[in-house]
C-alpha cells in the first residue's frame, strides 16, 4: 500500500501525508492513521476549524514520503522509514446536532483505536477532544494538554461542551483519566474560577513564560511511564508562527520548544492518541499556518516511530 513517491507537491488527489485512504468500513490495519474531524461548531470567536483537516491533507503532500524510503532529515537522520500511515477520511459532522455529532467522532475514534498502534485525530474545534476521549475507557490514562488557554471553564453564556470546556467534561466522565498536564498558558481571559478548579484537582499547569525560561525543567513535570494522550492546540504555538487559529495569543512557544515538549513526551511515556486542534486555515492567506501544522504531525510521527520501530 502507499504514496505516489515523487509526485508533485500540489498534484492529488489529497490525503494526509498522501497516504492510502481507507474508510473506516474497509477492514485493514496499520500503524499510525489520521482521521479528520471537521467540526468548528463549538467555537467562541473566529471559526474556520472545520476546513483544517482538508487544508492540512494538501499541506501534507509536502512532506509526503515512502515507507520503504522515509524522511532523510540531515540533523537527525533517517525517519519514518517502514511506518504504514493510512488516511481514514473524516467524520460527517451533524452540524448543529452537537451529541449525535460527538456520537460520530466516538465510534470512529473507537474504530480507529482497534486497528492502529497511534491514531492520529485532526480537528475540528477542541470541543472535539471530549467525544474522542469517550473511546478511552478501557485503561487508566494521562493526558499532555499544549494550549495557551486552559479549556477547563464549567461553562461558557451557558454552554457546556463549547471549545472552552472539553477537559472539564473529561473529568467529569472519564474515570481512567487520572491527571492532566497543560503546558503554554498565557493570555489575559483566563477564568480564575477555572485555574483554581484545575489546580485543586493537581492539574499541573505551566505558563509560556516558564516554558521560554527552562524547557528542560518543563519536561521534568511531564508524566513518566504512563499511558498518554496529547492533545495541540495550535494556539500554543506563537501567533508570528501560526496566524491561521480561532484565538491566537502573543509570547506563545517557538516551534523547537513545543517539539522539544513532545519528545519529552514520547521519550517517557507510551503514546496512546493524539490531536491537532484549533487550526483555521481560512484565517492565513499565507497558507504558512496549514504547513506547520502538517510539519508537526509530521515531526511528531517520526519522533514516535524512533521509537516505537525499536
Ligand atoms: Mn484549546
Ligand atoms: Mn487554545
Amino acid at each position: 500500500m502507499h504514496v505516489r513517491a515523487g509526485e508533485l507537491t500540489f498534484t492529488g488527489p489529497h490525503t494526509f501525508f498522501k497516504a492510502p485512504y481507507l474508510p473506516l468500513e474497509a477492514t485493514w490495519e496499520a500503524d499510525v492513521a489520521l482521521l479528520g474531524l471537521p467540526y468548528d461548531f463549538a467555537v467562541g470567536f473566529r471559526p474556520g476549524a472545520r476546513f483544517a483537516p482538508s487544508a492540512i491533507r494538501e499541506a501534507s503532500a509536502r512532506y509526503a514520503f515512502h515507507p520503504d524510503e522515509g524522511f532523510f532529515d540531515p540533523g537527525r537522520g533517517v525517519r519514518l522509514r517502514g511506518a504504514r500511515v493510512v488516511d481514514a477520511g473524516d467524520v460527517d459532522p451533524a452540524q448543529l446536532e452537537y451529541q449525535e455529532s460527538f456520537r460520530r467522532i466516538t465510534e470512529a475514534a473507537r474504530a480507529l483505536r482497534s486497528r492502529v498502534r497511534l491514531p492520529v485525530f485532526v480537528g475540528g474545534d477542541h470541543s472535539v477532544t471530549l467525544p474522542v476521549l469517550r473511546a478511552y475507557t478501557d485503561e487508566p490514562f494521562f493526558i499532555v494538554q499544549l494550549d495557551a488557554h486552559l479549556d477547563f471553564s464549567d461553562q461558557r453564556n451557558g454552554t457546556r461542551y463549547s471549545n472552552s470546556s472539553p477537559f472539564r467534561r473529561a473529568v467529569e466522565e472519564l474515570p481512567g483519566l487520572q491527571g492532566i498536564t497543560c503546558i503554554g498558558l498565557r493570555g489575559l481571559r483566563m477564568s480564575p474560577e477555572a485555574y483554581r478548579a484545575a489546580k485543586d484537582r493537581g492539574h499541573i499547569l505551566v505558563s509560556a513564560q516558564a516554558v521560554r525560561r527552562d524547557v528542560e525543567a518543563v519536561k521534568r513535570l511531564l508524566p513518566q511511564g504512563e499511558r498518554v494522550y496529547v492533545s495541540f492546540d495550535v494556539d500554543v504555538l506563537d501567533p508570528a508562527l501560526l496566524p491561521g487559529t480561532s484565538s491566537p495569543e502573543v509570547e506563545g512557544l517557538s516551534y523547537s520548544e513545543a517539539l522539544a515538549l513532545l519528545e519529552g513526551v514520547v521519550d517517557r511515556n507510551e503514546l496512546i492518541g493524539v490531536d491537532l486542534v484549533e487550526l483555521a486555515p481560512n484565517l492565513d492567506p499565507t497558507g504558512l499556518s496549514s504547513l506547520v501544522a502538517a510539519r508537526l504531525l509530521a515531526d511528531l510521527l517520526a519522533l514516535w516511530w524512533d521509537r516505537a520501530s525499536r
